[in-house]
């Protein structure tokens, strides 16, 4: 069987740049990134692509561009985990071995747990920010629609990049509003939650926007079933302390954030919580069972907002504690549970949501350049011209200067 000194699951933006990471600290380490993937994806650039900003093709890079040169680049995926024998085991039942192992994986897009969604996607006004080869129908049907009614549905949490179901509604809102149309089309938010957004500091300028838009907000609507040529949508509405009821509407439109969960493969294996979520200290990232495993990103436990800005912070802790690992001390790097959301309200202003565990506001940037709370033309450009280059040229490569992991406060394992 093959071995590795470090095997990690999933080349996406927490797996490479934790890969970029290592090498950055100990060059001589022997790694394999196992993926099956061709392409890589830029995800957070998808809700510019639906807002007709980016064009599809500048979100992918293929991944043999990316593995870091040095590091193995095993082309298949992983189907389950021997963590007793240090080992995981790929499709076709081919072993590969660990001296450490580190998880990232992301998570499922559950497209198959809304009724009627899979066949209609990509027809008959239904559309998804959350796939790339749909992000561009979203901007085709924006730029369609003259009146009728918009449907834009959020699932329960946790999500990845849970602002982008309200950015695909904003962007859309917006170019509504500078055709002149916006008075003849009638907003839905659907949110399967109970808030506009989990941090509440972030509210008071979006609902701005909601207001300027029109836009309805229903909570506890939760999207169970989708009829793409009759053109309707059917919620679950759960609203506490009452029973719960069906709703069904019409849509001329409808943008869709599908339900998500841990992968398959993790689910059922011996290193997921009971949620199916890969089990690990919120602060080390190491696994709370498996002292050799530490795993980051979607794919994982902490009560981060699921976001490539947390993996950018993350990827650097856990290279840091595992070289130490190796070098036989214990943990030396901390996570503080940073992610980050740069809402669109509009083409040219971006509301930029950073924050960590608890929802202590975390902002990046001086007041006066980019106060996150207030609609800016700073973070506009920062989205769209800077986090790009920054995520392609300096978190996939492990470039120090733009995530410093912060040192351990106390002694852990
Ligand atoms: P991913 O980047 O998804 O990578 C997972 C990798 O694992 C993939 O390459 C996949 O092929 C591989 N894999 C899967 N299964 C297996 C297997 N069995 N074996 C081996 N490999 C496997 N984040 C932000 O910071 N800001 C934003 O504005 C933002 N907006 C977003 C908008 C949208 C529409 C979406 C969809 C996401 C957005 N995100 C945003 C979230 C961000 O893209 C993710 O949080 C980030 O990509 C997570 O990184 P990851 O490495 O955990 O997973």
């Amino acid at each position: 069987d093959a071995k590795y000194d470090i095997v990690i699951v999933g080349g996406g933006a927490g797996g490479i740049a934790v890969a970029s990471s290592l090498q950055v600290r100990s060059p001589d380490l022997d790694i394999a990134i196992v993926d099956p993937a061709e392409i890589h994806y830029y995800q957070p650039g998808w809700t510019m692509v639906g807002g007709g900003v980016f064009k599809a093709q500048d979100t992918a890079k293929t991944m043999g561009s990316l593995i870091p040169s040095g590091v193995k680049w095993i082309k298949a995926a992983v189907a389950a985990f021997e963590p007793e024998n240090d080992a995981v085991i790929l499709d076709g039942c081919r072993v590969v071995k660990y001296d450490r192992l580190v998880v990232c994986p992301g998570l499922k897009l559950d497209w198959g747990a809304v009724d009627g969604l899979e066949e209609t996607l990509g027809r008959n006004g239904v559309t998804s920010n959350y796939r790339y080869d749909l992000a561009p129908y979203t901007w085709e049907l924006v730029q369609r629609m003259k009146h009728g009614r918009a449907i834009f549905t959020q699932p329960p949490m946790p999500i990845k990049c849970a602002g982008a179901p309200q950015k695909a509604m904003y962007l859309s809102g917006d170019a509504w509003y500078r055709r002149g149309v916006l008075k003849d089309i009638d907003i839905q938010f659907n949110n399967a939650g109970g808030v506009l957004f989990g941090v509440k500091d972030y509210v008071p300028a979006l609902m701005k926007y909601v207001e300027k838009y029109g836009a309805t907000l229903n909570f506890f609507h939760n999207l169970v079933a989708i009829d793409g040529s009759a053109k309707t949508a059917t919620f679950k509405v759960s609203k506490p302390d009452t029973e719960p009821t069906i709703v069904t509407m019409d849509f001329d439109m409808i943008h869709v954030c599908p339900p998500q969960k841990a992968p398959d493969f993790i689910r059922v294996s011996p290193l997921a919580d009971e949620a199916g979520w890969v089990d690990v200290d919120q602060t080390t990232l190491r696994h709370k069972t498996y002292d050799n495993i530490w795993s980051l990103g979607d794919v994982m436990n902490a009560p981060n907002a699921k976001t490539a800005a947390a993996a950018r912070k993350q990827a650097p802790t856990v290279a840091e504690n595992i070289v130490a690992d190796i070098a036989g001390g214990s943990a030396v790097a901390q996570y503080d549970g940073y992610g980050s959301c740069p809402l669109t309200v509009e083409r040219g202003k971006i509301v930029l949501a950073e924050f960590g565990y608890g929802g202590a506001l975390k902002p990046s940037f001086p007041k006066f350049l980019i106060d996150g709370t207030k609609p800016s033309r700073a973070a506009w450009i920062l989205k769209e011209k800077m986090l790009p280059p920054i995520y392609w040229w300096a978190m996939l490569k492990g470039k120090e200067w733009m995530a410093k992991p912060e040192r351990l406060q106390v002694a852990s394992r």
